[in-house]
């Protein structure tokens, strides 16, 4: 569908549905009519289809109860549904809860009467479901409680509702105090180069081959952002608790390299007590023994080496240029230097994969026992190659099953789900999650989806969050995505980031 039309007494309801909308629809134009437009208007010349909904507002009879009847007209068809609300001002605004009825309202039309695969999601669309849950306990309901409530106020399976309820559970002991949200962050550290571009991949990374030629400019610039921020943060008694290198593939620099990194990292920056530090090897073509023992001197407590699958058949042909065998090396070095913890992601939903290609690979990474485990759910957003040069991949259905298949297997092993988090146009309306086999969760990645503690991003495109607990905000700035813009602007970058600090502490 290229266009949703909505007509209704209000004008804000086009952009309350419009997310929603698009789980159904991915890519659909949702405008207020009439008048009132959101988005391009239609060319000349440009056949779309295009869908109408009416909304009407069911006024309440004896002031308590109140509700939608929405009708779709679509394709020739016509359906309609209704969704009465009982206003109850303990957890919400009324106002917010009229937008989650009429939610509701649209949820049950697609997936009810147009028979689209639900989302188990209900109308959560957000990227954080774990925040709803924690605004809910803070609000003083109970797990069962919130379960209940996510179930039905939200239309989330039951399986879903009690799951990401289990996980902010586990999660909580990991929040920031109020009181500490103005002594201690997290840091992350963006090394954009990787060896070769992998098919499925959305992420900005650059290719050595291209950008090479910058690479020492840029691990200049970023000690220097690193370097300065870090001498405002040591006068301020500002303390790290975790720093997560991630990319691209940071273990694509040298040995020399990444321990110049790590060491501008450690002189920069004063600990809250020992901090976390996370590497994202990615890809084991690129971790070779001496950069390991690089790593280990520089005290990483938590290293990724990142299969994605087991099966070189599918290696090869989304275009990761090394082999199992590869990743078992790998484990088998890190393993023998003593890391703490070893992460491992892997993908659901590759091209060409079924249940018993991926049996296989958890069967093969479960015997390594790796303390923590990523699953991903496979996201195809623009910027990748299969978006150009389409492949066969699993259905929702299947997909679900296989998602289904994964987590139940790790928990099965004795992985516990500690983090969860979800992108647009994510296979079979998944999630990604991650475990750890007795009790290793990663902290950073609590604190980068919970947003209750200030993230400084350090390097091209990297982000910096700001939260603020009174308003439950969170402001988000970043650096420019242009590697030579990046180069180029690196005073202001810094002197940014340091106002920033300055207005926040
Ligand atoms: S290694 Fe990661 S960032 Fe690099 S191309 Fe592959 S998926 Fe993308």
């Amino acid at each position: 569908m290229g266009k949703l039309v909505v007509y209704s007494e209000c004008d804000s309801d086009a952009r309350v549905l419009a997310d929603l909308w698009r789980v159904y629809f991915p890519g659909a134009r949702v405008e207020q009519a009439p008048g009132v437009q959101t988005g391009e208007t239609q060319t000349e010349g440009e056949q779309e289809e295009t869908a109408s909904l009416h909304i009407q507002r069911n006024r309440a009879v004896n002031k308590t109860t109140a509700g939608f009847t929405v009708t779709l007209k679509y394709q020739g068809g016509s359906y309609t549904e209704t969704e009465g609300f009982y206003p109850d001002r303990r957890y919400e605004k009324a106002v917010n809860r009229e937008r989650r009825m009429l939610r509701l309202a649209v949820h049950k039309l697609l997936t009810g009467q147009l028979r689209l695969f639900p989302s188990p999601w209900g109308i959560l669309t957000g990227v954080r479901p774990t925040k709803v849950a924690q605004r809910l306990f803070e609000q003083g309901m109970s797990e069962q409680e919130i379960s209940r409530y996510l179930l039905q106020d939200y239309g989330l399976a039951e399986k879903k509702a009690d799951f990401v309820t289990k996980i902010a559970v586990r999660e909580r002991p990991y929040l920031m105090a109020r009181e500490d949200l103005r002594k201690v962050v997290s840091l992350y550290v963006h090394i954009p180069f990787c060896p070769t571009r992998c098919r499925y991949c959305s992420f900005p990374s650059f290719s050595l081959k291209r950008w090479g030629y910058l690479l020492e400019d840029y691990l200049s610039a970023l000690g220097q952002e690193m370097q300065k921020v870090g001498a405002y943060m040591k006068e301020k008694g500002l303390h790290v608790q975790t720093v997560y290198i991630g990319g691209g593939t940071p273990t694509v620099l040298s040995a020399q390299q990444l321990g110049r990194l790590l060491g501008t990292i450690e002189t920069s920056f004063t600990g809250f007590g020992s901090w976390e530090l996370t590497v994202e090897g990615g890809r084991p073509d690129t971790l070779e023994r001496e950069k390991l023992q690089i790593l280990k001197r520089h005290g990483v407590t938590r290293l990724s080496v990142n299969p994605q699958t087991m099966s070189d058949k599918t290696l090869q042909r989304v275009g990761r240029e090394h082999t199992a065998e590869d990743i078992l090396t790998v484990y088998k070095a890190a393993r023998a230097m003593g890391f703490a913890v070893i992460n491992m992601d892997l993908i659901i939903g590759l091209p060409g994969e079924n249940r018993e290609i991926l049996s296989a690979t958890l069967e093969k990474i479960i015997r390594l026992q790796p303390e923590n485990i990523t699953l991903h759910a496979l996201a195809l957003k623009r910027a990748s190659s299969y978006r150009q040069d389409p492949v066969a991949l699993p259905g929702p259905q299947k997909g679900r099953e296989l998602m289904e298949l994964a987590q139940t297997t790790l928990e099965r092993a004795g992985y516990l789900p500690y983090y969860l988090y979800r992108q647009k146009e994510i296979l079979a309306h998944g999630e990604n999650v991650g475990y750890t086999l007795f009790w290793h969760p990663c902290i950073y990645n609590i604190q980068m989806i919970e947003e209750r503690q200030v993230i400084l991003g350090f390097g091209v495109g990297a982000g910096s969050k700001f939260p603020d607990p009174v308003n439950e905000t969170v402001e988000n700035i970043y650096n420019p995505r242009d590697l030579p813009l990046y180069l180029a602007r690196l005073a202001k970058i810094i002197q940014r980031k340091v106002d920033k600090l300055e207005r926040f502490i």
